[in-house]
C-alpha cells in the first residue's frame, strides 16, 4: 500500500537532547554516504505512514489512512506511545522488519543446528533479537547415529550461535541480543549454569534456565529429580532438586546469570496450545514464544497522562507527599484512546512486517500476537507523589495494568469485528472458554523499553530510576547530565534546589542519606538501590497479574546481598506468579546483553 503524503502543516517534534543523540545516530535513513536523510518529523510521518497505509485494505475500518496516519504521528510525537526499535527504524524501508521479538527452533542435528545459526543471522541483521531453547540437543558424549562420534553438547553449540552473533553488526544499527534456555531436566544443565562462570563468555546470550512445576516440588519436598536425554526419552542420572538450585542461586549472586523462566507457567497461558509448547522467550523475557514467532511491541508513557493541578488528598500510611488523588490526575478517557489506538497501529505492524523466513511470516499471521506495555511508570509515581515502594502503588498498578489490559482486549475484539479473528482462533483456548473473538492472540507485554524510553524521556519499562541525576554516556563517548525532571520541580517547589545540591546528588544518585532534605521528599524520590528486593517482585507481580505475556524486571540487589536474599527472591516469584525472574546485585561481574542505546 501507498503511504499517504506527508501534509504541508505537519508540526515539528519536541526533542529532548538524549533522543537527538539517539536519533541521529541509530534511527534516521542513511545515505549511501552515511549522513542522515531524515529528520524527526521525516522519522514519525515514514511510520505514521508506512503502518496507517495498511488500514486501506479492511473496508470495515471506521479511519481513511491519512486521517489515521496523523493520528498516528500525534500519539507518537507526543511521546503517548512508540513502537519498537526495528519499526521505528524499518517502517516505510525497503527492510521492512519491524518485529523486535523472535523464538526459533534448535533441533537436534548438524542441519537444524546450523539453519538456526543462519536463520539468527537474517533477523539479527534487520534488527531483531531471538531467542532459542537448547532442550532438543543431545547431552553431551551422547552417541552420533551417522559417524559413530560422541555429540558436543548444547553449552558447545551455544557457543557457535554467540560467535556468529559477535560477527554481525545489525546493518549498522544494533549487535544482536539473544536468549537462551535449558531445561532443568536436561542432563547437560549444571554445565548450562555454570556457562558464564568465567568473565565475557557468552556475551551475546542472557541464559535462562527453564524450570519446571515438578521440579519446585521437588526442590520444596527436598527430593531427587530425572535428568532425561531429549533424544532416546531414557533417564540418565538423579539428582538433589535442592542442590541443583543451590547452584543456580549461588550463580545468580555471582554473576545476574542464569535467569529463571517458568515453563509450566507458562506453557497454561500458552493460548494456542495446539500448535505445539513454548521453549523459549525473546532476549529479555517478556515475549513467550512458539517455535518460528515473532511479536511486535509498543509502550505507552504512563507518565504523559498525568494531569497536574488536581486537588491533593492526604498522605496515607505508607507515607510520601500530599498527592492529587489518581482517579483526577490521570487522564483516564485519553489513555483509553492512546490503547486503543495503540492496538490498532501493533496489529497493523504485522501486516506492514517483511520477515526473514516464509515460515515466520506464516506463524506470525497465525495467531497474530502483539505486545502493548507501559513505560514511565516511576515518573507517574514521582508526579503523584506516591512511593514505589508502598502497597498504594503496587495496588495502583494492578489497577493502571487491568486497564490496559481490558481495554487492549476490547480494542482487539473491536478490530476481530471489522478484520476478523486470528487465523487459529477457533483452536485456541479463547474458543474453548467461549472468550472473544479477539484480532490478537496476545495483546499485553511489558517490554525493557531500553531506548524507546530515552527517546520518549521517561523512566523506562516499569522499572525505577536509577539515579536521580547522572552523567550518561550517549555512544561514542558523549556525555550528558540529567536530572529527573519531576525530582527537579519538586525541589523547587520545596525551596531546595541549589546547584550544591544536585552535585551531591549527582555523585550519590540516591538522596535517603541527605537528613537535611523533607522526609516525605525523601519518601518519594527512590531509586533502584533504595528499594527493597521484595518491593521489586511485589512489582514485577502486580503487574504481570493482568498481562498476556511476561514482564520484563529486574531485580536490584545492593553488592552486600547474601545468597539467601537471591534464594527468597526466587522463591518468591515462584510463589506470587511471576513468569521468571532476573536478578542483578550491584557491582556482580556480569556484563549485560545490550538492550539499550547506551553504549556501543
Ligand atoms: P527498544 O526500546 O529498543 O524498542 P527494548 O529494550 O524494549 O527495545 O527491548 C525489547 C526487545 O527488543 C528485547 O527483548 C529484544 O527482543 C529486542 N532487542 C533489544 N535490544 C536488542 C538488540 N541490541 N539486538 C537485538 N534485539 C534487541
Amino acid at each position: 500500500p501507498t503511504p499517504p503524503a506527508m501534509p504541508d502543516a505537519l508540526p515539528d517534534v519536541a526533542l529532548n537532547p538524549n533522543a537527538k543523540i539517539v536519533l541521529a545516530k541509530r534511527y534516521y535513513r542513511k545515505g549511501p554516504d552515511g549522513t542522515p536523510q531524515e529528520d524527526a518529523r521525516a522519522l514519525f510521518w515514514r511510520i505514521a505512514g508506512a503502518i496507517a497505509a495498511e488500514e486501506g485494505k479492511y473496508k470495515k475500518s471506521p479511519y481513511k489512512a491519512d486521517a489515521l496516519a496523523r493520528e498516528f504521528y500525534d500519539l507518537m510525537t507526543g511521546w503517548k506511545f512508540l513502537p519498537n526499535s526495528p519499526t521505528l527504524m524499518n517502517a516505510g524501508t525497503d527492510l521492512g522488519q519491524l518485529s523486535a521479538c523472535f523464538v526459533l527452533p534448535v533441533g537436534d542435528s548438524i542441519e537444524e543446528i546450523f539453519d538456526a545459526v543462519k536463520h539468527a543471522a537474517m533477523i539479527h541483521k534487520s534488527g531483531g533479537g531471538t531467542g532459542f531453547s537448547f532442550s532438543r540437543l543431545r547431552p553431551k558424549e551422547a552417541r552420533v547415529g551417522s559417524t559413530g562420534g560422541v555429540a558436543s553438547g548444547p553449552v558447545s553449540f551455544l557457543r557457535i550461535f554467540n560467535t556468529a552473533t559477535e560477527q554481525i553488526k545489525q546493518g549498522g544499527t544494533r549487535r544482536g541480543a539473544n536468549m537462551g534456555i535449558l531445561r532443568i531436566d536436561h542432563p547437560d544443565i549444571i554445565e548450562f549454569i555454570r556457562a558464564k562462570e568465567r568473565d565475557g563468555e557468552f556475551n551475546n546470550f542472557n541464559l535462562s534456565v527453564g524450570l519446571t512445576e515438578a521440579f519446585m516440588k521437588a526442590v520444596e519436598a527436598d527430593e531427587e529429580y530425572d535428568l532425561v536425554a531429549p533424544h532416546t526419552g531414557q533417564v540418565r542420572e538423579r539428582l538433589k532438586a535442592r542442590k541443583v538450585f543451590e547452584m543456580l542461586v549461588q550463580k545468580a549472586w555471582e554473576s545476574g546469570d542464569p535467569g529463571i523462566v517458568f515453563l509450566d507457567r507458562i506453557n497454561r497461558d500458552n493460548p494456542t496450545p495446539k500448535q505445539g509448547e513454548i521453549e523459549s522467550t525473546n532476549p529479555c523475557g517478556e515475549q513467550p514464544l512458539l517455535p518460528y514467532e515473532a511479536c511486535n511491541l509498543g509502550s505507552i508513557n504512563l507518565s504523559a497522562f498525568f494531569v497536574p493541578g488536581t486537588a491533593t488528598v492526604p498522605t496515607t500510611k505508607d507515607g510520601g507527599l500530599p498527592h492529587p488523588s489518581p482517579e483526577k490526575a490521570i487522564d483516564w478517557a485519553e489513555l483509553k484512546r492512546v490503547i486503543h489506538l495503540g492496538v490498532r497501529f501493533l496489529d497493523n505492524v504485522i501486516d506492514a512486517s517483511r520477515f526473514p523466513l516464509e515460515r515466520i511470516t506464516e506463524t506470525v499471521h497465525r495467531n497474530r500476537k502483539i505486545g502493548l506495555g507501559v513505560m514511565g511508570w516511576a515518573d507517574l509515581l514521582y508526579q503523584l507523589g506516591i512511593p514505589y515502594d508502598s502497597q498504594e502503588a503496587i495496588g495502583l498498578g494492578e489497577r493502571m495494568m487491568q486497564f490496559v489490559q481490558d481495554e487492549g482486549r476490547a480494542a482487539s475484539k473491536v478490530l476481530a469485528k471489522e478484520r476478523g479473528p486470528f487465523p487459529a482462533f477457533a483452536e485456541s483456548t479463547f474458543a474453548e472458554r467461549d472468550m472473544g473473538p479477539y484480532r490478537n492472540a496476545t495483546v499485553t507485554t511489558i517490554a525493557p523499553t531500553g531506548t524507546l524510553s530515552i527517546i520518549a524521556g521517561c523512566s523506562s519499562g516499569i522499572e525505577p530510576l536509577f539515579a536521580l541525576c547522572f552523567s550518561r554516556n550517549v555512544m561514542d563517548g558523549e556525555r550528558l547530565v540529567e536530572v529527573n525532571p519531576h525530582f527537579e520541580a519538586a525541589l523547587r517547589d520545596t525551596g531546595s534546589h541549589s546547584k550544591k545540591l544536585m552535585e551531591a546528588v549527582a555523585e550519590k544518585g540516591s538522596i535517603q542519606a541527605m537528613d537535611h532534605l523533607p522526609e516525605d521528599l525523601r519518601r518519594v524520590y527512590v531509586t533502584a538501590m533504595d528499594i527493597a528486593p521484595v518491593w521489586h517482585l511485589r512489582m514485577q507481580a502486580a503487574f504481570q497479574k493482568y498481562t498476556d505475556n511476561a514482564v520484563s524486571k529486574t531485580v536490584n540487589l545492593p553488592n552486600s546481598a547474601s545468597i539467601d536474599d537471591i534464594r527468597a527472591i526466587y522463591w518468591m516469584a515462584y510463589e506470587q506468579g511471576c513468569k521468571g525472574v532476573t536478578v542483578y546485585r550491584d557491582g556482580c561481574k556480569a556484563v549485560q546483553v545490550l538492550c539499550t542505546g547506551e553504549g556501543e
